[in-house]
């Protein structure tokens, strides 16, 4: 029997797989069990930020294997506290929590936001602002904020007190903000919606009501942070500092760990027992997501990514000349976004055909989220395939 039959007969299908089985990866490029290679734009969905057997995030992680994999957080171990340094000192605020995964940083921000209501507002300051097209995870509370029906449904009931206003509309949010609203989230760039970057002022404005209102600011950086943007966060591109930011996707260079950082006055109503997880931060993926946030933070490499990311997105915008289904292009460093009036199943298709591995994002385009250390040769390379299957 062959893989993909042994793997439907015993793995749920909560994924729509393509019929592809992948043997290894090496820097940006994948090649499946029959020996075809693969420039991978996808990277993991925007997980793989150093790219395949990256040499030293591979001794990174072999060097703390062989010490120690797993304690619990009754204890400390160095790894951890080292990455909540790095990621205090770079992001501005001053608390980390480590789980698992991005869904599993939403859902920590959106208790922090209600405790945090609960004992520094009022005993019922539980509202909860998200956006419409917004995606925050599949747990219940993430899937509750999430401003996307299509994947609600049959959940019902979904979580109390959490309601959607349009993305970018501050007289939409201001309507819907009360005296009970203990937390708004957002992503500062929209990825699963589609590629939809804040607009600067709305995000300033934000800020603003937040303060003025006592209202704790998450921004949802599990796609757009760690680098993605050109910074290491994408509010550092705006200017704009939230209250509270969760990571997950780039953060382990492939390792599953995600988390939280927040401002002291919010994380201080976190107390033992308010929240946990068994397996966040443990020595081992925390001493990989040390290598991961190392690399990036060595001079230059953002400015790497901003202007790859410049270089890819004028590259696209030059094939609106000949394929005029191109609408536009959208996005901020390694995260672009390209609206095609097409079938983006097909084009996804007939690329992977060719050797590019592509993604959808939203309803209307195609995302490319390679790995941060991609070559402008490689762009290149995309580049001329996704136009031949335009
Ligand atoms: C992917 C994603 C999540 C969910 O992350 P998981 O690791 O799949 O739980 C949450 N928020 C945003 C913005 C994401 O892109």
């Amino acid at each position: 029997m062959d893989l993909i039959t042994r793997g439907s007969n015993v793995i749920m299908e909560t994924y729509k797989r393509y019929p592809l089985v992948f043997d290894k990866g090496q820097g940006c490029v994948l090649t499946d069990i029959n020996g075809k290679e693969y420039l991978d734009f996808v990277a993991g969905i925007a997980v793989d930020s150093l790219g395949h057997a990256h040499p030293g995030l591979l001794k990174a992680m072999q060097t703390q294997m062989e010490k120690l994999v797993h304690i619990s957080n009754l204890y400390w171990s160095e790894p951890g506290i080292e990455l909540a340094e790095m990621l205090t000192k770079e992001s501005g605020l001053d608390k980390v929590f480590f789980c698992n995964s991005g869904a599993e940083a939403c859902e920590a921000a959106l208790k922090l936001c209600r405790v945090y209501g609960k004992l520094k507002k009022n005993k019922d300051a539980v509202e909860i602002i998200a956006m419409e097209q917004s995606f925050h995870g599949r747990t219940y509370a993430a899937i509750t904020a999430t401003g996307q029906k299509k994947y609600q449904e049959n959940l019902e009931p979904l979580m109390p007190e959490i309601y959607h206003v349009p993305y970018n509309d501050i007289e939409a949010l201001k309507a819907q903000i009360s005296p009970n609203t203990c937390g708004i989230i957002l992503e500062p760039i929209q990825g699963e919606g589609g590629i939809y970057p804040a607009d600067p002022d709305y995000l300033k404005e934000v800020r603003k009501i937040c303060d003025q209102e006592n209202i704790v600011l998450i921004f949802d950086e599990v796609q757009t942070g760690i680098g993605r943007s050109g910074k290491l966060f994408a509010y550092q591109q705006y200017g704009v500092v939230p209250d509270v930011v969760t990571m997950a996707k780039g953060l382990g260079g492939g390792v599953p760990i995600g988390g939280i950082i927040a401002k002291d006055h919010v994380a201080e109503v976190f107390k033992p027992g308010t929240h946990a997880s068994t397996f966040g931060g443990n020595p081992f993926v925390c001493a990989t997501a040390k290598y991961v946030i190392e690399t990036l933070t060595n001079p230059g490499f953002f400015d790497s990514v901003a202007e790859k990311g410049e270089y890819l997105k004028t590259q696209l915008e030059a094939l609106k000349k000949d394929h005029p289904s191109i609408q536009e292009v959208r996005g901020m460093g390694l995260i672009v976004g390209v609206q095609v009036d097409a079938d983006l199943a097909a084009i996804v298709a007939k690329a992977m055909d060719k050797g590019l591995l592509l993604i959808t994002a939203g309803s209307n385009a195609i995302r490319f989220v390679p790995p941060l250390i991609i070559s402008k040769a490689e762009i290149d390379q995309a580049v001329q395939i996704f136009s031949e299957c335009l």
